[in-house]
């Protein structure tokens, strides 16, 4: 579970992200849905510890990970994180991609790593290197290595803008169902409306840094809190 209370953040004087609080539940997906520049990467970056809050307090499973002067380094968070450009590692194998992150016997990571592998259906890639793969393939690979040290909570930044428009409704279909099974609570970013629709439990939209409406999907698409979220949502088809 993870919690968040009142994240203020101000960048040459602006504030981009203002009194922001919310909370995941263990194993729920929710989505910070709102329009490009609102301040959504700035949120993420603070919960992850690459970023720190000017004001507001962050919590994991009920514990103090970072306030405005104590903070837990970013690798010490149990947080996983998943961005945009991929980035897999270009000189390791696809299995060597997964494991990375790892701790534990030789035998154990192999396990995991095949576990994971065959869940997203690459092991016959288990040992090929990123370039060889497709843009879908490498998304998988980099989900895979995301998950693979079981984190808690997983960041997700906008992981399928990079990819063919058309694979793209399979691929997050896929990936929801890989979260699920994992048990993984997920804060996922994103701009588009259909994307939030399709895969959150909860939808935080998102206006010039504040939170200007929460709940489910469908809630937030009935009754919109007002014109700009209607003509917002209306782009869905
Ligand atoms: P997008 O959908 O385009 O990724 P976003 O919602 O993720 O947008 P942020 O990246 O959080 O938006 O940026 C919010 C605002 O804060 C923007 O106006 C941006 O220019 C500003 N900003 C972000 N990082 C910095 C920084 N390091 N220094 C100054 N301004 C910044
Ligand atoms: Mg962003």
């Amino acid at each position: 579970r993870l919690e968040v209370q009142s994240l203020r953040r101000v960048f040459d004087g602006q504030p981009v992200v203002e009194d922001v609080s919310f909370a995941i539940p263990a194993g729920q997906v929710t989505c910070l849905l709102g329009p490009s520049g609102c301040g959504k990467s700035t949120t993420l970056r603070m919960i992850a510890g690459v970023d720190m809050q000017d004001e507001g307090r962050i919590f994991v499973d009920g514990k103090l990970i970072c306030d405005t002067v104590f903070r837990v380094p970013p690798e010490r968070r149990a947080i996983g994180l998943m961005f945009q450009d991929f980035a897999l590692f270009p000189h390791l194998t696809v299995a060597e991609n997964v494991a990375f992150g790892l701790k534990g016997s030789a035998s154990e990571k192999r396990a995991r790593v095949g576990e994971l592998l065959g869940k997203v259906r690459l092991q016959r890639h288990a040992n090929s290197y990123p370039h060889a793969l497709s843009g879908g393939e490498q998304q998988r690979v980099a989900l895979a290595r995301a998950l693979a040290p079981r984190p808690g909570i997983l960041l997700m930044d906008e992981p399928f803008s990079g990819l063919d428009e058309r694979l793209r409704d399979d691929i997050r279909d896929d990936t929801l169902a890989l979260l699920k099974d994992e048990g993984t609570a997920v804060l996922l970013v994103t701009h588009e409306p259909h994307e939030a629709m399709r895969m959150a439990d909860e939808i935080l939209l998102m206006r010039a840094g504040q939170i200007v409406q929460r709940g489910a999907p469908y809630n937030l698409y009935n009754a919109p809190v007002d014109r700009a979220a209607a003509a917002f949502f209306s782009d869905i088809n």
